[in-house]
Protein backbone atom coordinates (compact mmCIF):
# COMPACT_ATOMS: atom_id res chain seq x y z
CA UNK A 1 0.00 0.00 0.00
CA UNK A 2 1.03 3.38 -0.77
CA UNK A 3 2.74 5.36 2.33
CA UNK A 4 1.40 8.64 3.32
CA UNK A 5 3.75 11.27 3.49
CA UNK A 6 3.35 15.01 4.94
CA UNK A 7 5.08 18.17 3.73
CA UNK A 8 5.01 20.89 5.90
CA UNK A 9 5.71 24.34 3.62
CA UNK A 10 5.00 22.34 0.84
CA UNK A 11 3.02 24.92 -1.59
CA UNK A 12 6.03 26.58 -2.64
CA UNK A 13 9.64 26.69 -3.42
CA UNK A 14 11.40 23.22 -2.02
CA UNK A 15 8.77 21.98 -0.46
CA UNK A 16 6.53 21.98 -3.72
CA UNK A 17 9.37 20.24 -5.23
CA UNK A 18 9.14 17.43 -2.20
CA UNK A 19 6.12 17.13 -2.52
CA UNK A 20 5.86 16.78 -6.37
CA UNK A 21 8.54 13.81 -6.15
CA UNK A 22 6.92 12.43 -3.36
CA UNK A 23 3.68 11.90 -5.61
CA UNK A 24 5.62 10.72 -8.72
CA UNK A 25 7.15 7.96 -6.92
CA UNK A 26 3.90 6.65 -5.68
CA UNK A 27 3.46 7.89 -2.27
CA UNK A 28 0.17 9.97 -1.50
CA UNK A 29 0.73 13.55 -0.31
CA UNK A 30 -0.39 16.13 1.70
CA UNK A 31 0.81 19.93 2.17
CA UNK A 32 0.93 22.27 4.69
CA UNK A 33 1.05 26.02 4.31
CA UNK A 34 1.47 28.75 6.77
CA UNK A 35 -0.90 31.80 5.44
CA UNK A 36 -0.33 32.41 1.47
CA UNK A 37 -4.02 31.17 0.40
CA UNK A 38 -3.35 31.69 -3.30
CA UNK A 39 0.15 30.01 -3.76
CA UNK A 40 -1.62 27.16 -1.99
CA UNK A 41 -4.51 26.90 -4.02
CA UNK A 42 -2.36 27.20 -7.44
CA UNK A 43 -0.31 24.50 -6.27
CA UNK A 44 -3.27 22.25 -5.54
CA UNK A 45 -4.32 23.13 -9.11
CA UNK A 46 -1.12 22.43 -10.42
CA UNK A 47 -0.46 19.05 -8.56
CA UNK A 48 -3.75 17.57 -7.24
CA UNK A 49 -2.14 17.51 -3.83
CA UNK A 50 -4.22 18.89 -1.02
CA UNK A 51 -3.11 21.77 0.83
CA UNK A 52 -3.55 22.21 4.61
CA UNK A 53 -3.42 25.14 6.67
CA UNK A 54 -2.22 25.84 9.97
CA UNK A 55 1.15 27.45 11.90
CA UNK A 56 3.59 24.81 12.23
CA UNK A 57 4.92 27.03 14.94
CA UNK A 58 1.68 26.12 16.91
CA UNK A 59 1.96 23.20 19.21
CA UNK A 60 -1.97 22.82 19.52
CA UNK A 61 -2.81 24.28 15.50
CA UNK A 62 -0.13 21.39 14.83
CA UNK A 63 -1.83 18.71 16.43
CA UNK A 64 -5.43 19.98 14.95
CA UNK A 65 -3.92 19.83 11.37
CA UNK A 66 -2.15 16.96 11.27
CA UNK A 67 -4.97 15.45 12.98
CA UNK A 68 -7.33 16.27 9.80
CA UNK A 69 -4.65 15.34 7.51
CA UNK A 70 -4.95 11.35 8.77
CA UNK A 71 -8.44 11.26 8.51
CA UNK A 72 -8.91 12.55 5.19
CA UNK A 73 -5.50 10.65 3.37
CA UNK A 74 -4.66 8.49 5.96
CA UNK A 75 -1.69 7.65 8.94
CA UNK A 76 1.78 9.60 8.18
CA UNK A 77 4.31 7.55 7.24
CA UNK A 78 6.46 10.21 6.27
CA UNK A 79 7.23 13.43 7.62
CA UNK A 80 9.13 16.12 5.88
CA UNK A 81 9.69 19.79 8.34
CA UNK A 82 10.42 21.89 5.73
CA UNK A 83 8.49 25.09 6.15
CA UNK A 84 10.78 28.04 7.07
CA UNK A 85 11.38 31.70 7.40
CA UNK A 86 14.19 34.18 7.55
CA UNK A 87 13.64 37.41 9.79
CA UNK A 88 17.32 38.87 9.25
CA UNK A 89 19.38 41.09 11.06
CA UNK A 90 22.90 42.14 12.95
CA UNK A 91 22.17 40.78 16.27
CA UNK A 92 22.94 44.13 17.34
CA UNK A 93 19.88 45.46 15.72
CA UNK A 94 17.59 42.42 16.22
CA UNK A 95 14.06 42.29 17.77
CA UNK A 96 13.32 39.83 20.16
CA UNK A 97 10.03 38.99 18.15
CA UNK A 98 12.77 38.29 15.32
CA UNK A 99 14.65 35.92 17.19
CA UNK A 100 11.27 34.33 18.46
CA UNK A 101 9.83 34.14 15.44
CA UNK A 102 12.65 32.57 13.63
CA UNK A 103 13.11 29.66 16.35
CA UNK A 104 9.66 29.09 16.69
CA UNK A 105 9.09 28.15 12.69
CA UNK A 106 12.08 26.74 11.99
CA UNK A 107 13.10 24.82 14.89
CA UNK A 108 10.07 25.10 17.03
CA UNK A 109 8.01 23.00 14.54
CA UNK A 110 10.17 20.05 14.25
CA UNK A 111 8.94 19.28 17.64
CA UNK A 112 5.67 20.01 17.17
CA UNK A 113 5.28 18.08 14.37
CA UNK A 114 7.25 15.06 15.00
CA UNK A 115 5.28 15.30 18.78
CA UNK A 116 2.01 14.86 16.82
CA UNK A 117 2.99 11.69 14.52
CA UNK A 118 5.67 9.96 16.69
CA UNK A 119 3.23 7.93 18.38
CA UNK A 120 1.69 6.46 15.45
CA UNK A 121 4.94 5.61 13.87
CA UNK A 122 6.02 4.04 16.88
CA UNK A 123 2.47 1.68 17.24
CA UNK A 124 3.36 1.05 13.19
CA UNK A 125 6.97 0.56 13.75
CA UNK A 126 7.65 1.95 10.89
CA UNK A 127 8.70 6.13 9.84
CA UNK A 128 10.66 8.31 8.06
CA UNK A 129 11.27 11.96 9.34
CA UNK A 130 13.40 14.43 7.25
CA UNK A 131 14.34 17.72 8.61
CA UNK A 132 15.11 20.60 6.31
CA UNK A 133 18.40 22.23 7.35
CA UNK A 134 20.62 24.54 5.86
CA UNK A 135 24.32 25.35 5.25
CA UNK A 136 23.88 28.47 7.02
CA UNK A 137 23.49 26.66 10.27
CA UNK A 138 26.04 24.27 9.81
CA UNK A 139 28.52 27.15 8.72
CA UNK A 140 26.77 29.92 9.78
CA UNK A 141 26.17 33.51 8.33
CA UNK A 142 26.25 36.90 8.39
CA UNK A 143 23.01 38.74 9.53
CA UNK A 144 21.26 35.32 10.71
CA UNK A 145 22.06 34.49 14.15
CA UNK A 146 18.30 33.13 14.61
CA UNK A 147 18.41 31.70 11.66
CA UNK A 148 21.42 29.98 11.93
CA UNK A 149 20.57 28.82 15.47
CA UNK A 150 17.74 27.43 14.55
CA UNK A 151 18.90 25.26 11.53
CA UNK A 152 21.92 24.37 14.03
CA UNK A 153 19.02 23.13 16.11
CA UNK A 154 17.90 21.00 13.60
CA UNK A 155 20.74 18.95 13.53
CA UNK A 156 21.32 17.89 16.96
CA UNK A 157 17.22 17.31 17.02
CA UNK A 158 17.63 15.04 14.32
CA UNK A 159 20.73 12.61 15.97
CA UNK A 160 18.76 12.75 18.92
CA UNK A 161 15.39 11.44 17.84
CA UNK A 162 17.12 9.18 15.06
CA UNK A 163 18.33 7.59 18.43
CA UNK A 164 14.85 7.34 20.03
CA UNK A 165 13.23 5.57 16.71
CA UNK A 166 15.91 3.61 15.73
CA UNK A 167 14.34 0.59 17.57
CA UNK A 168 11.01 1.33 15.80
CA UNK A 169 11.96 1.36 12.47
CA UNK A 170 11.74 4.97 12.50
CA UNK A 171 14.27 7.12 10.76
CA UNK A 172 15.42 10.57 11.21
CA UNK A 173 17.66 12.67 9.09
CA UNK A 174 18.10 16.22 8.13
CA UNK A 175 18.91 17.74 4.29
CA UNK A 176 21.28 20.62 4.58
CA UNK A 177 20.55 22.93 1.29
CA UNK A 178 22.63 25.43 -0.21
CA UNK A 179 21.54 28.14 -1.69
CA UNK A 180 18.59 27.39 -3.85
CA UNK A 181 16.20 29.41 -6.43
CA UNK A 182 13.20 30.11 -4.43
CA UNK A 183 11.47 33.26 -3.05
CA UNK A 184 13.25 32.66 0.05
CA UNK A 185 16.42 33.33 -1.87
CA UNK A 186 15.42 36.05 -4.52
CA UNK A 187 14.83 38.05 -1.35
CA UNK A 188 18.56 38.65 -1.35
CA UNK A 189 19.94 41.64 -2.91
CA UNK A 190 21.55 40.77 -6.29
CA UNK A 191 24.80 41.80 -5.32
CA UNK A 192 24.81 39.74 -3.03
CA UNK A 193 23.88 36.90 -4.64
CA UNK A 194 26.15 37.37 -7.26
CA UNK A 195 29.28 36.84 -5.22
CA UNK A 196 27.22 33.92 -3.16
CA UNK A 197 27.20 32.02 -6.87
CA UNK A 198 30.42 32.85 -7.22
CA UNK A 199 31.42 30.90 -4.47
CA UNK A 200 29.87 27.73 -5.33
CA UNK A 201 31.89 25.38 -7.07
CA UNK A 202 29.07 24.02 -9.40
CA UNK A 203 28.68 27.70 -10.40
CA UNK A 204 24.55 27.57 -9.68
CA UNK A 205 22.20 28.00 -7.42
CA UNK A 206 20.46 24.80 -6.58
CA UNK A 207 16.87 23.67 -8.20
CA UNK A 208 14.19 22.48 -5.83
CA UNK A 209 14.37 19.52 -7.63
CA UNK A 210 17.99 18.92 -6.53
CA UNK A 211 16.82 18.80 -2.73
CA UNK A 212 13.61 16.50 -3.31
CA UNK A 213 15.93 14.14 -4.79
CA UNK A 214 17.66 13.99 -1.63
CA UNK A 215 14.59 13.77 0.45
CA UNK A 216 12.95 11.12 -1.45
CA UNK A 217 16.45 9.03 -0.97
CA UNK A 218 16.27 9.19 2.71
CA UNK A 219 12.57 8.64 2.86
CA UNK A 220 12.48 5.18 0.62
CA UNK A 221 11.55 2.21 2.80
CA UNK A 222 15.18 1.05 1.70
CA UNK A 223 16.97 3.71 3.66
CA UNK A 224 16.20 2.44 6.95
CA UNK A 225 20.19 1.91 7.83
CA UNK A 226 20.74 5.76 7.01
CA UNK A 227 19.43 7.37 10.32
CA UNK A 228 20.89 10.53 11.85
CA UNK A 229 22.93 11.96 9.67
CA UNK A 230 22.68 15.25 7.69
CA UNK A 231 23.21 14.92 3.56
CA UNK A 232 24.38 18.66 2.35
CA UNK A 233 23.09 19.35 -0.93
CA UNK A 234 25.06 22.62 -1.89
CA UNK A 235 27.15 22.22 -5.29
CA UNK A 236 30.38 22.19 -2.90
CA UNK A 237 30.11 24.79 -1.32
CA UNK A 238 30.89 23.63 2.05
CA UNK A 239 32.09 20.27 2.65
CA UNK A 240 32.00 18.19 6.07
P1 LIG B 1 9.82 29.46 0.61
O1 LIG B 1 9.83 30.78 1.31
O2 LIG B 1 9.86 29.43 -0.87
O3 LIG B 1 8.52 28.62 1.09
C1 LIG B 1 8.28 28.47 2.45
C2 LIG B 1 7.11 27.55 2.71
O4 LIG B 1 6.98 27.42 4.13
C3 LIG B 1 5.79 28.09 2.19
O5 LIG B 1 4.96 27.02 1.78
C4 LIG B 1 5.22 28.76 3.44
O6 LIG B 1 3.80 28.85 3.44
C5 LIG B 1 5.67 27.79 4.51
N1 LIG B 1 5.64 28.39 5.84
C6 LIG B 1 6.33 29.47 6.28
N2 LIG B 1 6.01 29.73 7.56
C7 LIG B 1 5.09 28.79 7.93
C8 LIG B 1 4.35 28.52 9.11
N3 LIG B 1 4.49 29.27 10.21
N4 LIG B 1 3.49 27.48 9.14
C9 LIG B 1 3.32 26.70 8.03
N5 LIG B 1 3.99 26.90 6.88
C10 LIG B 1 4.85 27.93 6.83
O7 LIG B 1 11.02 28.65 1.25
P2 LIG B 1 12.10 27.68 0.56
O8 LIG B 1 11.43 26.71 -0.33
O9 LIG B 1 13.20 28.51 0.04
O10 LIG B 1 12.69 26.93 1.84
C11 LIG B 1 12.19 25.69 2.30
C12 LIG B 1 13.06 25.21 3.45
O11 LIG B 1 14.40 25.07 3.00
C13 LIG B 1 13.11 26.18 4.63
O12 LIG B 1 13.17 25.45 5.83
C14 LIG B 1 14.41 26.93 4.41
O13 LIG B 1 14.92 27.44 5.60
C15 LIG B 1 15.27 25.82 3.84
N6 LIG B 1 16.41 26.29 3.08
C16 LIG B 1 16.22 27.04 1.95
C17 LIG B 1 17.32 27.46 1.23
C18 LIG B 1 17.18 28.26 -0.02
O14 LIG B 1 18.23 28.64 -0.55
N7 LIG B 1 16.01 28.53 -0.53
C19 LIG B 1 18.68 27.14 1.66
C20 LIG B 1 18.76 26.33 2.83
C21 LIG B 1 17.65 25.92 3.50
P3 LIG B 1 3.08 30.19 2.84
O15 LIG B 1 3.18 30.09 1.35
O16 LIG B 1 1.68 30.09 3.34
O17 LIG B 1 3.83 31.37 3.37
Amino acid sequence: MARTALVTGGTRGIGEAICIALKDAGYQVAANYGGNDQAAQAFTERTGIPAYKFDVADFDAVADGIKRIEQDVGPIDVLVNNAGITRDGTLHKMRPDQWQQVIDTNLGSCFNCARAVIDGMRERSFGRIVNIGSINGQAGQYGQVNYAAAKSGIHGFTKALAQEGAAKGITVNAVAPGYVDTDMVRAVPANVLEKIIARIPVGRLGKPEDIARAVLFLVADEASFVTGTTLSVNGGQHMY
